[in-house]
């Protein structure tokens, strides 16, 4: 059977191209452009490297962005109040605080502290509790990132049965709410499972598309996949591989060399969801943006 492959990178160039141009005839007016701040406490690798890429795409799109980074010990207090000053800086759009914080920091107190029409990446339970309602709001930038991608390779939702494993707040959960609303890229049949869910795989095996996020490598194996599913890979995991010259290397949750094979989509890791995670952040940032304006 032969796949198509799910090209985020492809696909993320596409759309920043299509941000880049609505920029421009912003800055055609003389209007500043949009501003998106970024928080990073600590030297997480895999956090600066997302960092890195967030920024890289603000200048890409023509956005303005700045980082503001903080040792792992800086206090709960420093990080509330940068979140503060950034709530009322007008020249700021959105703002991100790059997860995981040091366990010292309570996150859900930083996140609650943010200004939910600020809220970019669409953590706070106010936007949650929009998108939960169809209501206007920011959608959270991973599940954003997996509709679009759904939606420019015109891939039916309505009426298919969707399995998504893992339950977090910021993807798997928005993401089983999303398919199931009454709208485009929705009107699935959701069913969500987690790691208390028994007999797993006769579940996966009944999906139409299946999106995996859980943080496990290779933990969906070809036996677990339906023929001509569509397979979404959320997964990013650091697996030591010696031929590599960093004696390491990314890999999805989903076992992709066989999976693929029975696939009619995939997602690869990298390459997949991770761009358009970032091209969401961007998105959210100009409606920010714009609804100042309006
Ligand atoms: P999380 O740890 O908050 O949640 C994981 C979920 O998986 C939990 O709900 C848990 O119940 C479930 N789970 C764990 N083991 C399981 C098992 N054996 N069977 C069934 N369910 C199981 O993780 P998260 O923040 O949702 O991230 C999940 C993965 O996605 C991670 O690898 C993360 O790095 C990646 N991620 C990628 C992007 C991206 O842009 N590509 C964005 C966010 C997260």
């Amino acid at each position: 059977m032969s796949f198509e492959l799910l090209d985020g990178k492809a696909l993320s160039l596409t759309i920043k191209e299509e941000i880049k141009e609505k920029v421009d005839q912003i800055k055609e007016k003389n209007l500043r452009p949009p501003h998106l701040s970024a928080v990073l406490v600590g030297n997480n690798p895999a956090s600066e490297s997302y960092m890195k890429n967030k920024v890289k795409s603000c200048d890409v799109v023509g956005f303005t962005s700045d980082l503001i980074r903080r040792d792992s010990d800086a206090t709960e207090a420093d990080i509330l109040s940068i979140v503060h000053d950034l709530n009322k800086d007008d020249g700021v759009d959105g703002f991100i605080v790059q997860l995981p914080l040091p366990d010292h920091i309570d996150s859900e107190k930083i996140l609650l502290a943010i200004d939910p029409s600020k809220d970019v990446d669409g953590f706070h339970p106010h936007n949650f509790g929009c998108m939960a309602q169809g209501l206007d709001c920011y959608l959270p930038a991973t599940p954003y990132g997996i509709l679009l991608m759904i939606e420019r390779h015109n891939i039916e939702t309505s009426g298919k049965h969707v399995v998504v494993i893992g339950r977090s707040n910021i993807v798997g959960t928005p993401l089983s709410i999303l398919l199931s609303r009454k709208t485009d890229v929705g009107n699935a049949t959701v069913t969500l499972v987690h790691s208390r869910t028994k007999d797993l795989s006769s579940i996966t095996r009944q999906a139409d598309i299946l999106i995996s996020a859980i943080g496990k490598p290779f933990y969906v194996t070809a036996d677990m996949v339906k023929d001509n599913a569509v397979v979404i890979d959320v997964g990013i995991n650091r697996i030591d591989d010696l031929s590599r010259k960093s004696g390491s290397r990314l890999v999805g949750d989903v076992d992709f060399e066989k999976v693929s094979l029975k696939s009619s989509y995939i997602t690869p890791v990298p390459g997949g969801v991770g761009p358009m995670t970032v091209v969401a952040l961007m998105l959210n940032t100009l409606s920010a943006y714009n609804k100042k304006l309006s």
